[in-house]
């Protein structure tokens, strides 16, 4: 019998380790990836236009051997496993909130198939996950997760990681999904939009490479910098598994390579682990994706009126008169990507200068982002908003003006993104930053 080999955000083929357990015994294999309408109406058209995209060059790299099903896993996993009669489903963890609901369901359904049908129970086997270190790996001494990142990376960095594994489909046995009846095949969707980047394995491979041999020796220095185009922008990737961060991790410290006493090289670690700590958190609280992570901030006084409504539109179409601020948010808008310090500011000034939900503003990101991710955005915008882990102290306020000086010093980023910055066709300030930082520290205050 086959096994199932379920992708879902590892879109690729080398270093899979659900492909080497699938394949195992020189068994057959099925690839399929389930279109869960669920996420395709909560994900942005960028986003979505990624994972087509992906889609397609996963199946191109299988031969055009991927089987494409539409509708909710829990049905579509168990009738496919019924279908081609397979011995066993893989697939790598997903630990997001619900990736984690979807596969209880899925492994529940395969655990107890139709009534007296006297098929097989058949298990969902996970193997790996896209990180380094998995969520609820690394805990404290007494068990709890770890709340602050620095301890967090020390232990990580002490916990180690796997080595990439050599996965490739040219000596597996495919099954072809045209030969299976009734298997459900639908065509991946074309893109609603154009993707504003080369999506899948090959294209992740190529930038990582670029970015190794360009970008990384400047990278410690110039990270911060939006006018730069200093950051590796592998984000999509990482977010939709065109790579594994294993594969990045061999690049930098391997043999041959920049090597541990690259700053560059240690400085882009850092942001990987960075990744997993906010993974982690997730887990341990995955009720933290839409509330507040430090309960004490639930009776903070937000703006939420008809008056507050104008304020985030102005913010969300870059029109608050703040140049950088809205530099980041046309950005953005415009290409699905905002730099890392801007994504700082933009969040600071929507929680601190407009006094708006975070969540108003993380329901944005997600829409527009291609690498939209429940865990590093939430976090990220908690971390801004102050009310996360580990977060920037709420009554650090910061001032737009000083953040362009330091990060903008030449004023190219808000030139490219607000050509008319500077005429009359720019906006006044919607709002006056001193007397909204007072606002926030009032409030904050009030607590
Ligand atoms: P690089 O500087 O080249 O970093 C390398 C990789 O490290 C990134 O690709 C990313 O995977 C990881 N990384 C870097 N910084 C962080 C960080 N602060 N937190 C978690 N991982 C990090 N990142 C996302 O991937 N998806 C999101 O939805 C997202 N939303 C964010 C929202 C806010 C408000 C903030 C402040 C940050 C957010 N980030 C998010 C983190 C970070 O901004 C992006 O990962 C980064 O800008 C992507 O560009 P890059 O790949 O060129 O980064």
């Amino acid at each position: 019998a086959p096994a199932l080999l379920w992708f879902r955000r590892d879109l690729r083929i080398g270093d899979l380790p659900p492909l080497a357990a699938a394949t195992g015994d020189g068994r057959a294999v099925l690839p399929c990836f389930v279109l869960d309408p669920r996420l395709e109406r909560s994900a942005g058209d960028r986003r979505l236009a990624f994972l087509y995209d992906s889609l397609r060059f996963l199946d191109d790299a299988l031969d055009g051997r991927l089987l494409v099903v539409r509708g909710r896993p829990e049905t579509e996993i168990p009738r496919l496993v019924r279908t081609v009669g397979a011995g066993a489903v893989y697939a790598g963890h997903d630990p997001s909130p619900f990736g984690r609901r979807r596969d209880a369901a899925v492994a529940a359904a395969l655990a107890h198939p139709d009534g007296d049908s006297g098929a097989d129970r058949v298990v969902l086997e996970l193997i790996g996950s896209p990180y380094l270190v998995s969520p609820g790996r690394i805990r404290k001494s007494d068990g709890d997760p770890y709340k602050v990142f620095t301890p967090y990376f020390r232990q990580w960095q002490a916990h180690g990681w796997r080595l990439p594994a050599a996965t490739s489909s040219d000596q597996a046995r495919i099954v072809d999904p045209d030969d299976v009846e009734a298997s459900g095949r639908v065509r991946i969707p074309p893109a609603p939009v154009a993707s504003p980047m080369r999506a899948g394995e090959a294209a992740a491979a190529a930038r990582w490479q670029d970015f190794v041999g360009s970008g990384l020796a400047r990278y410690a220095e110039d990270r911060d910098r939006p006018d730069l185009d200093a950051s590796s922008r592998m984000s999509a990737y990482l977010k939709f598994g065109n790579i594994h961060p294993r594969t990045m991790v061999v690049d930098l410290f391997g043999p041959g390579t920049p090597g541990s006493d690259s700053p560059g090289a240690g400085a882009y670690l850092r942001e990987l682990a960075f990744r997993d700590f906010y993974a982690d958190v997730l887990f341990h609280w995955p009720e933290s994706a839409w509330h507040n992570w430090n309960r004490g901030f639930d009776e903070i006084e937000l703006d939420t009126d008809a008056a507050a409504r104008a304020r985030f539109d102005a913010w969300r179409a870059g029109r608050t008169g703040f140049p950088l601020v809205d530099a980041g948010m046309r950005e953005l808008a415009e290409t699905g990507f905002m730099h890392n310090r801007v994504r700082m500011l933009t969040a600071s000034f929507l929680v601190k200068d407009l006094h708006l939900p975070w969540w108003w503003g993380a329901r944005w990101f997600l829409d527009q982002l291609v690498d939209g991710d429940i865990a590093s955005n939430q976090h990220g915008w908690q971390w801004a908003a102050g009310t996360g882990t580990d977060a920037a102290p709420y009554f650090r306020v910061f001032n737009p003006a000083t953040q362009a000086k330091r990060f903008d010093p030449h004023g190219r980023y808000v030139a490219r993104w607000v050509p008319e910055f500077g005429t009359d066709r720019y906006p006044e300030p919607i709002v006056d930053h001193q007397a909204e930082r007072a606002e926030a520290l009032r409030r904050f205050g009030g607590l």
